[in-house]
């Protein structure tokens, strides 16, 4: 959401940074913090009480210098084109980060489906998808679930595309359920994603993350997965998390069985039997070890980063931290697993999926998960090692990383005509 800062200008000033240190031209700089193209959609949709509403939603492309344009389309109130364009170009470097053959785009609609019915959101989303569906599809651009959207509204706009072209596409679009040609383990790749980098930055610190304390703001699909993961394989301790009703905190442990079943039957993490409350900015300032922002944007500014005491920030949600509390976090040797390494395992294994819808041959779980550890793991250590190299912070490293690869890409390609 737009929030203090804005999203699409704090992007601008990493790609401005990058682009400088590897000495492109400013003219290619320029086009890498361009967005290509941009659609709005003004759409009715028949209400349950038989009025008409109009809602706005976007889908933006952001680059394809590298592959199709891929990314997420969230329902948000607070949804707005600056924020869709930011999200759609951290699709381009997170995709350049982990190395796979995607561009970036995003889309979303102004709206808050928690005060809508399922069948006014089902009529809202096959709507969207055939606004939007001149633009998108298998060879061009491929959405896939964010912030308040999962598999039922992925098989609802597969089949709104696949009426359109009167045969089955699974291809359009990646977090799928399962039956319908989703791949395994895509609903925990993003999370799973997220420990992997939280694995391999606590070797490189020597934190054993065994007993290691944590704190999770946001529990949504990468919130709550990520507790579970962290908790089950690493034997770490989450003693706080948080959602957009409010927080929890018990410095004994809150068990993720515990805590979901909580959440399914009152809707919040609120209320936790054996817990006192927390608000979702305290969570962020809590002295535990791993901080996981699961959330939304510009939560860790100027104004709360020198409150930051964790030893490691782990960002599942897209752009929690501001340019400028980045630069804070850095003197104060929190070590940021910036967004676009840290919650890439999510398209990473919508890659996979697509992969297995185009060849309609599918693997096992053990295979999605083993190779979605290794992307993770190889992007992970670039980006140490170009952090390394250049004496900077993780963020900067990634973009160092992507942006030298969709500018080789651009200039490989060249200009038309
Ligand atoms: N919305 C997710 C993200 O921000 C996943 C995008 C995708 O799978 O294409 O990375």
């Amino acid at each position: 959401m737009a929030g203090k800062a804005n999203p699409f200008e704090e992007m601008k000033k990493m790609v401005d940074k990058a682009g400088k240190t590897l000495g492109l031209e400013q003219g290619l700089i320029e086009v890498l913090k361009s967005p290509k193209r941009e659609l709005t959609v003004n759409f009715p949709v028949k209400m349950d009480d038989g009025k008409i509403k109009v809602f706005t939603g976007y889908r933006v492309q952001h680059n394809e210098a590298r592959g199709p344009y891929k990314g997420g389309i969230r329902y948000h109130q607070q949804v707005d084109i600056d924020e869709v364009r930011a999200l759609s170009s951290w699709m381009t470097w997170k995709t350049a980060t982990v190395d796979i053959p995607y561009g970036g785009a995003k889309g979303g609609i102004i709206a808050n489906p928690k005060t809508m019915s399922v069948g006014e959101i089902e009529r809202m989303t096959r709507r969207y998808a055939s606004e939007i569906s001149i633009i998108i599809g298998p060879e061009k651009d491929i959405p896939a679930p964010d912030v308040n959207t999962g598999g039922r509204e992925m098989a609802w706009i597969m089949d709104t595309y696949s009426m359109m072209k009167g045969y089955a596409v699974p291809g359009v679009i990646t977090g799928k359920p399962r039956e319908i040609g989703g791949s395994l383990g895509r609903p925990e790749a993003t999370s799973r994603g997220l420990v992997f980098c939280v694995r391999e930055a606590a070797k490189k610190i020597g934190m054993n993350l065994k007993g290691a304390t944590v704190a999770i703001q946001g529990y949504g699909n990468v919130g709550a997965f990520a507790h579970m993961l962290i908790e089950r394989d690493f034997g770490a301790k989450v003693i706080a998390v948080s959602d957009s009703q409010g927080g929890i905190i018990n410095e004994k442990g809150l068990k993720y069985a515990e805590v979901k079943a909580h959440k399914e039957k009152t809707g919040s993490v609120k209320g936790f039997p054996g817990s006192k409350p927390v608000s979702n900015e305290a969570i962020l300032e809590l002295k535990v070890d791993v901080l996981l922002p699961c959330a939304l944007e510009n939560v860790i500014t100027k104004d709360n980063a020198g409150k930051i005491v964790a030893k490691i920030s782990g960002e599942g949600a897209n752009g929690p931290t501001t340019f400028e509390a980045d630069a804070i976090l850095y003197k104060n040797g929190v070590l940021v697993l910036p967004d676009i390494l840290a919650n890439a395992g999510g398209v990473t294994v919508s890659y996979f999926e697509w992969v297995q819808n185009n060849y309609n041959y599918y693997w096992t779980e053990e295979e999605v998960n083993e190779r979605l550890d290794k992307k993770i793991t190889k992007a992970f250590h670039e980006v140490w090692d170009m952090k390394e190299k250049h004496k900077c912070n993780m963020r900067d490293a990634a973009y160092l990383c992507a942006v030298k690869r969709v500018a080789d890409a651009t200039k490989l390609r060249g200009f038309y005509p």
